[in-house]
């Protein structure tokens, strides 16, 4: 990132370009290093391309791709699809309907202050963030799936996704430990989006400081009260959140309209 230039951003805002991104290295860079798709992989990754087709806000070429690419999967008769079929869709099918995702890896509210920090990861969060967001904002959005019904179909997913796919399997141990402890308990949207505020804030807590603490970037509880003063209150001298008002700030931070096309292709 060192060589690119600075991209000023607003840390109020979500970029479409970070959400893009992290699709972009999701599929060409994390998914790579599998060869061949099959069995409970393949189902993982079907699932993953659904959700994101069905919930991602926009409508823009990334959504497009993402549809083109669930209906090829579900049409599949394959019990096993090599993973040079889905780069070949992804690049060339793609080029020729005229939709295009963005062959460079772009951060806006992810960009690190060095090579090595941010990037992937704090897209990732966002991503899936979005969709637990836009999950409870289309409620029927994911009627005639596999995931109709389920109101912890995004933490479902993401948890397999995680536990499977994700290239740190370090934090795929932590997280599947924290979903096995406690992701049964999520029966509702809103708690859904909650659950996974809370526990990427104990990860904020357990990585302040660390080697992967970006200085211009420091792990802190969030949101600041900069950013959501009423989210944070104070009881007998002790901080408690406001969880009313972190749902409402989450709604809206992660919801469609907080979406900059800013820095997008
Ligand atoms: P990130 O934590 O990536 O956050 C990205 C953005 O999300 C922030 O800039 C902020 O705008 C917003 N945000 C911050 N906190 C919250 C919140 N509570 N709710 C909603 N939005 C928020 N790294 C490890 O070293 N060990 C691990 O065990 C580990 N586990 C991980 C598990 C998962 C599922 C993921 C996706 C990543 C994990 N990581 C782990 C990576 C780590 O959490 C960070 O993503 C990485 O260090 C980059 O940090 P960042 O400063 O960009 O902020």
């Amino acid at each position: 990132h060192s060589t690119e230039p600075w991209r000023d951003f607003d840390r109020s805002q979500v970029y479409s370009a970070d959400l893009d991104s992290a699709l972009h290295y999701l599929l060409r860079v994390e998914l790579a290093t599998h060869n061949t798709l099959e069995g409970e992989e393949l189902q993982i990754f079907k699932d993953f391309v659904t959700l994101v087709a069905k919930l991602y806000p926009g409508g823009g070429s990334v959504v497009k791709l993402m549809e083109t690419l669930s209906d090829w999967l579900l049409s599949l008769p394959l019990q096993r699809i090599p993973y040079q079929a889905v780069l070949d869709l992804v690049d060339n099918k793609m080029r020729i309907s005229g939709v295009f995702l963005g062959a460079e890896l772009r951060w806006v509210g992810c960009q690190g202050s060095r090579a090595g920090l941010r990037g992937y990861p704090c897209s990732l969060w966002t991503l899936f963030h979005v969709l637990t967001v836009q999950h409870d904002a289309m409620p029927t959005a994911l009627d005639n799936t596999a995931l109709e019904g389920d109101a912890a179909a995004v933490l479902h997913v993401m948890r397999r996704y995680i536990r499977t796919f994700f290239g740190c399997e370090q934090c795929g141990r932590h997280f599947e430990a924290a979903a096995a402890a406690s992701l049964e308990t999520v029966q509702s949207r809103e708690q859904q989006i909650i659950w996974l505020w809370n526990q990427h804030n104990t990860v904020n807590l357990r990585l302040a400081g660390s080697l992967s603490d970006d200085p211009l970037f420091p792990k802190a509880p969030w949101p600041s009260p900069s950013l959501c003063a009423s989210c944070h209150e104070e009881k007998n001298g002790v901080h408690v959140w406001n969880q009313e008002n972190v749902l409402l700030f989450l709604r809206r931070h992660f919801g469609a309209s907080n979406l900059s096309p800013k820095y997008s292709l």
